[in-house]
């Protein structure tokens, strides 16, 4: 079997990379597509979970990074920095790693699932807390390159997009044109960008639902929202920094941005666990939320974006979950707690 590819190599044409540029790649890309029979049935369509949980890192977030460090090499930086809900700065810490690269992520305090911490320390990225929210550390960096040659790699960074739109392309191959509506959680309102950007240049124009939290839900109040709340904390945000062109792409593919409570994220993130057998985080969980809530708007066929692994954020799922049972090593004992 040949080495999995990662999306530069696999999509080089309609990238922004020559053949002679340097690549920093760990095979991201290329993520499954799974029938999901169990909420397909609940909603009335065929449904499909996109597991971008599954990418090198255990979010989307690797598809831009391999093209923003990429890019970054190119351009002879020396550093790589970013302000970040957690996923951001796993996968900028990563790639920078892999590049030689320093690397600096910005996290709000208090506010970053353990596993992405975990992630950026280990590989060994400056990691600073911010007395601040997720906005206020993006408003900084982005003062901050203005002084000093680091390349930002927040969704601000066009290359990120670049890469974030190849999961539109995977789905067009996957699914042909047969694609009827995307569910999509909604943060910095990026990745939403990126997929309508990969849509609008293979000529598809899937319906697109982006769902943000009820409360960190500023595209759907229609104003900045001051303290963004919510257990996704992949998408606590409250001033998206892609919000025009988000907004653009909800109104051209006849979608929708709408709002899901976090009791109805966590309702989702437990059904998919429990009824479909995929674990993903309380953020990308906010895709099926909304489909659950929402319905499927006469869609037939609709993919749901998982946008990252259940095990970035452990104590969300322990909190939730039953307790374990405890049992004396002997055999009546052991029938008691298996099947009693
Ligand atoms: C970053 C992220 C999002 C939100 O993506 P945006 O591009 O900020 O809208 C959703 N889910 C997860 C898991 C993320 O890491």
């Amino acid at each position: 079997m040949s080495a999995r590819v990662g999306l530069i190599e696999r999509f080089r044409e309609r990238l922004p990379f020559g053949p002679d540029d340097p690549v920093v790649s760990m095979g991201e890309g290329s993520t499954p597509l799974v029938e999901a029979r169990a909420l397909s049935e609940r909603v009335g369509a065929r449904v499909w979970l996109k597991l971008e949980g599954l990418n090198p890192t255990g979010s989307f977030k690797d598809r831009g990074m391999c093209c923003a460090v990429s890019a970054a090499v190119r351009e002879g930086s020396e550093a790589v920095i970013c302000a970040s809900t957690g996923n951001t700065a796993a996968s900028a810490a990563a790639y920078a790693a892999r590049a030689g690269l320093r690397g600096a992520v910005i996290v709000p305090e208090g506010k970053i699932a353990t596993g992405k911490l975990a992630q950026a320390l280990v590989h060994g990225a400056r990691v600073v807390v911010l007395h601040g929210n997720f906005d206020d550390a993006l408003r900084l960096v982005r003062e901050l390159v203005e002084h000093h040659p680091i390349s930002l790699v927040n969704s601000v960074n066009d290359y990120r997009l670049e890469g974030q739109k190849t999961a539109a392309f995977e789905l067009v191959e996957n699914l042909g044109g047969d694609l009827d509506g995307l569910c999509i959680p909604v943060g910095n309102a990026g990745n939403v960008t990126a997929y309508w950007k990969g849509f609008q240049e293979l000529d598809r124009s899937p319906r697109l639902f982006g769902f943000q939290a009820e409360g960190a839900a500023p595209l759907v109040l229609g104003a900045p929202v001051a303290q963004p709340e919510t257990v996704a904390s992949a998408i606590r945000i409250g001033n998206p920094a892609r919000w025009e062109e988000a907004m653009a792409a909800f109104t051209a593919s006849r979608g929708e941005v709408r709002a899901v409570s976090d009791a109805e994220i966590l309702d989702a993130y437990a059904f998919l666990a429990q009824r479909e057998g995929v674990f993903c985080e309380p953020a990308s969980a906010a895709s099926v939320a909304g489909l659950l809530k929402y319905g499927a708007g006469g869609c037939e066929r609709i993919a749901c974006v998982l946008t990252g692994h259940g095990l970035k954020d452990p104590q969300t799922a322990l909190d939730r979950a039953g307790g374990v049972i405890p049992c004396e090593p002997d055999l009546a004992a052991l029938e008691r707690a298996v099947l009693g």
